[in-house]
């Protein structure tokens, strides 16, 4: 979950003891809220990112050694431009940093049977490759079977996607390195602390958390747009 707080060019908030004020709040740090804080930070916002727990945390989504990538999302074919620039986003980032954040593997997807009416998963992904004309190769059952050895119990019917352009992400290293560029450039994080109401008066949003052994502090968002 991310809640991103969008700013108001007219309103102001201002900073107290217990009040942080920003452009933008970026609620929950995971692979979501860290590259948006991590994209806000860098186009010169004033941002602050909040999670109640230390990122990257197992407590989430974005955890464990590996995430699968590939761009001819099976789901639906609206995913393609945001899987594209997410992996630009990524290569730019292991340039920049000298990250090692994806294993560009390739990706296979393997399909029980081929359907005789209607479309399964892999058709429907071998569907979004056709239409927005991503590398892949179809494989039949005997492919599969000279090609991965290792995959044992493949059935004659069985028949497989390779996209060579996928793989997998590093999710931890993904959001930790987002995190901390975003520091670099001047966000402010605040983990541990729990967002427990957010509210919208007089043009200003504000974020009540609760800190773990801490006081509550507010972060107050100039805005009209709410979240
Ligand atoms: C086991 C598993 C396997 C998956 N495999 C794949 C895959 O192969 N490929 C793929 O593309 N996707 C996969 N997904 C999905 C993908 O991992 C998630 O879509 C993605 O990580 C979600 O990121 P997120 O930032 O939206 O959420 P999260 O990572 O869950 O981040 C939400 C953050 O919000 C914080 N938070 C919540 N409430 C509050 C609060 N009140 N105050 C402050 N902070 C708060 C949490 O602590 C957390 O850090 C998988 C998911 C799981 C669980």
């Amino acid at each position: 979950m991310t809640i991103l707080i969008k700013p108001s060019a007219t309103a102001k908030a201002t900073a107290t003891k217990d009040t942080l004020s920003a452009d933008f709040a970026v609620i929950g740090l995971g692979a979501v809220g860290a590259a948006t804080l991590y994209q806000l930070a860098k186009r010169g916002a004033k941002v602050i990112g909040v999670d109640r727990y230390l990122p990257p945390h197992p407590n989430g989504s974005s955890h464990e050694p590996a995430r699968v990538t590939r761009n001819a999302v099976g789901e639906g074919s609206a995913y393609v431009p945001l899987v594209r620039r997410s992996q630009e986003i990524l290569s730019d980032l292991e340039r920049t940093f000298n990250a090692d954040l994806m294993e560009r593997s390739g990706t296979l997807i393997i399909g029980a049977e081929r359907p005789t009416s209607g479309e399964d998963f892999v058709e429907a992904t071998v569907k979004i490759a056709q239409q927005h004309g991503i590398e892949h190769e179809l494989l039949s059952s005997a492919e599969l079977k000279r090609r991965y050895p290792q995959l044992i119990g493949l059935t004659d019917t069985d028949y497989g996607y390779f996209e060579p352009k996928g793989g997998f992400l590093r999710p931890e290293p993904i959001v930790s390195l987002q995190i901390t560029a975003a520091k670099q450039l001047g966000a402010t994080v605040i983990p541990n602390s729990v967002v427990k109401r957010i509210t919208q008066d007089n043009g200003r949003v504000t974020i009540v958390m609760d800190g773990i052994g801490a006081r509550s502090m507010r972060i107050c968002c100039p805005t009209r747009c709410g979240v």
